[in-house]
């Protein structure tokens, strides 16, 4: 059987590199705010070289707490200050961008609109950067039913596909006289998606690894599916063979919360088939 990666898949920049600064700290004392990605194997595996996890900084009391790629708002950074807690920044630069932008359109007196879904956490970092001030829009809709104001500022979810962030702008740009468009979308999820739209069309099957607590590796099963018999699985020991009865050719892709070491042993599993 025949075994193909996506053009793109797995850690993405911002991942990768929140992942190295945590395994930088690994000392037994530093712990992620939040799990550092939603992939319960990488989390269990810094587990064991030394890096915990908590979900309330009154779980700590000393120590160092790691701030995660998806980024915090700035009254976390006060309070684990105030608790004398270090703190390591491991935010994506690109999602930093986007919490910093927010925060400089609000205090030049910008009506801000983030662009994003409104229970993400890395959308709700960036309205409080904001000063909690800012309207969050998912939909043209919503877009569409917004006041007019005399100065509006637009930032955007990170991982917001381009084509979405085009169609919500065009429904703002008669909302203000004074509209300033801060572009804040890193391509990471859409290249992934479009690879695994491309190799979906071409394969009998689709395995696509990652957490199933991983938004975007749940949007890459639900593209791949649309496309041809896909499963979704978290490690390599999940395969049966009885999915690739008749297949000659598998496709393989991971969510931007996947490791290189999951998609690996995928990747072997499948060509002893
Ligand atoms: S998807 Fe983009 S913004 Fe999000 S962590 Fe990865 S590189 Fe950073």
């Amino acid at each position: 059987m025949e075994v193909v990666l996506a053009e793109y898949l797995g850690f993405c920049y911002g991942v990768k590199r929140a992942i190295s600064i945590a395994k930088a700290h690994a000392d037994g004392k530093s712990c992620t705010l939040g799990p550092i990605i939603h992939n319960p194997q990488m989390v269990e595996r810094l587990k064991a070289e030394g890096v915990g996890v908590i979900e309330n900084l009154s779980e700590m009391s000393e120590g160092t707490v790691i701030i995660r790629s998806h980024g915090v708002g700035p009254q976390i950074y006060s309070k684990i200050q105030a608790k004398g807690l270090k703190i390591v920044d491991a935010t994506c630069p690109h999602v930093k961008k986007a919490q910093l932008s927010a925060k400089e359109l609000s205090e030049s007196g910008y009506s801000v609109i983030i662009i994003g879904e409104k229970n993400h956490p890395e959308v709700k970092s960036i309205l409080e950067w904001a000063g909690g001030a800012a309207t969050v829009l998912e939909t043209e809709a919503e877009a569409e039913n917004f006041a007019q104001c005399k100065k509006l500022g637009v930032v955007s979810q990170t991982t917001v596909a381009e084509a979405h962030f085009q169609k919500i702008v065009a429904r703002l740009l008669s909302k203000s006289k004074d509209i300033r468009i801060l572009r804040t979308i890193c391509t990471a999820t859409e290249q992934r998606q479009s690879a695994a739209m491309d190799l979906a069309a071409k394969v009998d099957v689709m395995l696509v690894v990652g957490g199933r607590n991983s938004a975007n590796t749940t949007k890459l099963a639900k593209i791949c599916a649309e496309r041809c018999k896909t499963y979704h699985i978290e490690t390599a020991a999940e395969i049966s063979p009885e999915w690739f009865v008749q297949s000659k050719k598998v496709g393989i892709t991971a969510g931007a919360s996947t490791p290189d070491w999951i998609i690996r042993e995928v990747q072997i599993k499948c060509q002893r088939m």
